[in-house]
């Protein structure tokens, strides 16, 4: 359904029909989020634009312990196609695993330059690992554990750990610069959005507890709180992990719900957002014989556009 709302909107392109598809739009989610456990939540507005250093990155977890976490999510079935957090949480990793294409980076221009890799594969700059390791930095600083907070085996902190990575790997898809750019915002512009988590860097402790009045979560400014019935660790299907702390994300990021941020991002990453992340990422440094072309690829509108008006022009379709 919001599927072909979806398509409808970007077939009527006519500005009256376009707001009326919008506002479809938002009924649609809020009727599903309410069936969706019945959400219910602390208020926790955040109306500044937060600035970096009132995050959770003094408080980081050791490299080592980040390195464990990537390599548990690897090797496990669920997440065969995850980003690494580590070289993005610690830039000196990912400089020294970069250093051999440094200088071709510089060339780059946007996140739809073209990469002409040794084998004649073009890749548009944002499928790359080089482009994740360096925007949308958010991500995980450390596990909460003690007091009335409960411990987090590392089974469910690798699948904490995926979560976050998940939810990057869908922001640097296409997919989500298209979702800002058909989203009508309160007091925020599309270009404020979409730039505010491309060009973020924020650290965001997570913790668990069984919290009072069972809400799904918790959003506290620098961290998390996860509700450890209704999105337990260990057994909620990924889809509703990444989708509950894509909201609490974009609370800690600054946005109220009033911005139409918070509940519309997480309805979008359960999906069809996190479908989106079902695509190979490339690793440049494995290709360091690449080529940085100035051109950005063609989107298949354009491609399909051009096929015709050439078919036009040759006769072969008729008028
Ligand atoms: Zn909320």
């Amino acid at each position: 359904m919001v599927a072909l709302v979806g398509l409808l909107a970007v077939a009527l392109s006519r500005k009256g029909l376009l707001m009326e598809t919008v506002e479809l739009t938002a009924t649609v989610v809020k009727a599903a989020e309410e069936d969706d456990d019945k959400v219910k939540e602390e208020l926790f507005d955040v109306d500044l634009i937060r600035k970096p250093k009132s995050d959770d990155s003094k408080n980081l977890m050791s490299k080592e312990e980040a390195q464990k976490l990537d390599a548990a999510a690897k090797a496990s079935d669920e997440f065969p196609d995850f980003l690494p957090m580590t070289p993005m949480i610690f830039p000196e990793e990912r400089n020294a695993h970069d250093a051999e294409i440094a200088d071709r980076l510089k060339e780059v221009r946007d996140r739809n330059t073209t990469i002409l890799l040794p084998d004649s594969t073009k890749v548009p700059f944002w499928q790359t690992l080089q482009y994740a390791n360096r925007h949308f930095e958010i991500y995980i600083s450390r596990f909460v554990e003690g007091g009335q907070f409960d411990n987090i085996p590392f089974e469910n902190r690798t699948r904490a750990w995926a979560m976050s990575s998940l939810f990057r790997k869908m922001l640097c898809h296409p997919g989500f610069l298209a979702w800002t750019k058909e989203r009508v915002f309160v007091d925020r512009t599309r270009e404020g959005v979409y730039k505010s988590f491309e060009q973020g860097r924020e650290g965001q402790f997570v913790r668990r507890r069984d919290i009072p009045g069972a809400p799904l979560a918790v959003a506290h400014g620098r961290g998390i709180t996860l509700d450890n019935i209704m999105r337990n660790l260990g057994m909620k299907p990924m889809l509703k992990l990444v989708s509950t702390y894509a909201h609490e994300v974009s609370h800690n990021m600054g946005y109220a719900h009033k911005t139409q941020v918070p509940y519309p991002i997480g309805y979008w990453a359960a999906k069809p957002g996190f479908d989106l992340t079902d695509y190979k990422v490339y690793d440049l440094a494995e290709t360091p014989n690449l080529e940085v072309k100035s051109q950005a690829i063609r989107g298949p509108y354009v491609s399909v556009a051009l096929f015709l008006l050439a078919a036009i022009l040759s006769g072969y379709v008729d008028k």
